[in-house]
């Protein structure tokens, strides 16, 4: 039933989003795997189709309804006039009656699993975490703006939902905003076409703590950017805090405009740097115990997770999609997690983070299994016991490296790309019927695949 999915919903979204957004929502019908929903105004019927759309699919699904689209509509005139139950942001009690009271905030949702609980600190974020905890705390601006800046997956996004729950948690009273630049922007264009740039500029200008997430999308997006610079400018003036987050540092965020680079600059700028082995290893250690719940019974030998912090040192996202597959894979099969089991079942993603066996290895590894010397692979005798050995780590180098034929015909002694294609080849036409040679490939693939 629809109360079920609300509890559910509630539970997914937290409690601000829900009331902000899920509260005002009615289910109008159901019919045909079509499900209606039904919210008070235009905007708002906006933004939740566009953030919980498949939340709330997924959670009719769980209550047993049959749901192949949410449809979302906005409330018939006659039940919006009646009572229009429009979302109610938090109120602030500090101070005197304040007259922006009724106005919404627009926050996205936030992750209720983004916590200073579930962040694991380790050296590389360590300065960032310690000045996300600082603004949590809510006291005194300090520095203004808090710019975390850092690559894909380093946790900038977990940091500030983190802030803001925190915030949240201690002063229920402040109003505060978080969102994206994309659905800064968004917000920005959708009040200039309806006309309603005033209620836009006071709704920022209200609130106590503004958030913006990933603030390099506005580059090169002229009138967004002179409206975040008026908005920043004002909250500045007000001693609100601020919190920005993008992927690189103010300075080197192209088409940003320069007063916009250093108004980012005056504050605290902290960067995430990669992880390294000790808290990728920290953070499984942490996800583990999760998948221990969701999957009781399950074995996981030892080493499995030291293998997974050594070999994929891309981003956390792709770390934790690791350990989910890893998971639901072994439970479905009813295996253990072994070493074996993570590179079958991963081989794909060890694979993808690999990018850097290099043709060095490749021939060092390839002369070792044939029992040739290293200095044949580049030099230039032709007896077929050294030619074919040298043809598979041309094959190797090619389907194992980025590098292109001229590159790997250098490293090959100076040889000609046509020789290199010609080694290629060769060995592709051998490989699909010579048993030996295959599973010679495969073995060698899988030495160097680390
Ligand atoms: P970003 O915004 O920097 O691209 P996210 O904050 O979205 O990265 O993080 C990606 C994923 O990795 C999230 O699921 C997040 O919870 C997780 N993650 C990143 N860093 C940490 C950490 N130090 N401890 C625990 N989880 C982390
Ligand atoms: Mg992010």
């Amino acid at each position: 039933s629809w109360g079920q999915v609300r509890d559910e919903l509630l539970k997914s979204v937290g409690k601000n989003n829900f009331s902000t957004w899920i509260e005002p929502l009615k289910l109008a019908e159901l019919k045909g795997g079509i499900a209606r929903v039904e919210a008070p105004t235009k905007f708002m019927r906006d933004w939740v189709s566009r953030n919980f759309a498949e939340q709330i699919r997924q959670h009719l699904e769980k209550a047993g309804e049959a749901v192949e689209r949410v449809e979302f509509h906005v409330a018939s005139q006659r039940t919006a006039t009646a009572k229009p139950s429009e979302p109610r942001a938090r109120r602030t009690s500090r101070g005197q009656s304040r007259n922006n009271d009724d106005i919404d905030l627009p926050g996205a949702p936030l992750d209720a699993r983004f916590t200073f609980d579930s962040f694991v600190v380790g050296k590389p974020n360590e300065l960032a975490h310690a000045a996300a905890r600082r603004v949590a705390e809510g006291g005194p601006v300090t520095f203004n703006p808090l710019f975390l800046y850092g690559g894909v997956g380093l946790g900038k996004t977990h940091l500030m939902h983190a802030i803001a729950h925190e915030l949240q948690a201690r002063h229920p009273d402040l109003r505060v905003l978080y969102l994206s630049a994309e659905q800064f922007m968004y917000r920005f264009v959708q009040a200039l076409r309806e006309k309603q740039i005033m209620d836009f500029k006071e709704m920022f200008r209200s609130v106590d703590v503004l958030m913006v997430d990933d603030v390099q999308f506005i580059a090169g997006k002229e009138s967004t950017q002179e409206e975040f610079f008026h908005t920043f400018n004002a909250l500045v003036d007000q001693n609100k805090q601020i919190v920005i987050s993008a992927d690189r540092a103010p300075g080197e965020i192209k088409d940003l405009e320069e007063r916009i680079k250093s108004r980012l600059q005056c504050g605290l700028v902290v960067d995430l740097h990669p992880t390294d082995y000790e808290l990728r290893l920290g953070i499984l250690q942490q996800k583990v115990e999760f998948y221990r719940g969701q999957y009781p019974g399950l074995k996981l030998a030892n080493g499995v997770l030291e293998f997974l912090a050594h070999r994929i040192s891309t981003n956390v996202r792709v770390l934790e999609g690791a350990l989910t597959r890893l998971f639901a894979f072994a439970s479905l099969v009813g295996r253990e997690i072994t070493l074996e089991l993570a590179q079958d079942c991963l081989s794909d993603i060890l694979r993808a983070s690999d990018r850097k066996v290099t043709i060095e290895d490749i021939q060092r590894k390839v002369a070792e299994h044939y029992n040739i010397r290293l200095s044949d692979m580049i030099g230039p005798k032709r007896v077929r016991t050294i030619a074919r050995p040298r043809q598979v780590a041309m094959y190797l180098a090619k389907t194992l490296t980025t590098r292109s034929l001229p590159d790997i015909g250098r490293r090959f002694g100076g040889r000609d790309h046509t020789t290199i294609m010609h080694g290629v080849r060769k060995v592709e036409e051998l490989k699909a019927t010579d048993s030996q040679l295959a599973e010679d490939i495969d073995l060698l693939r899988r030495l160097l695949d680390r």
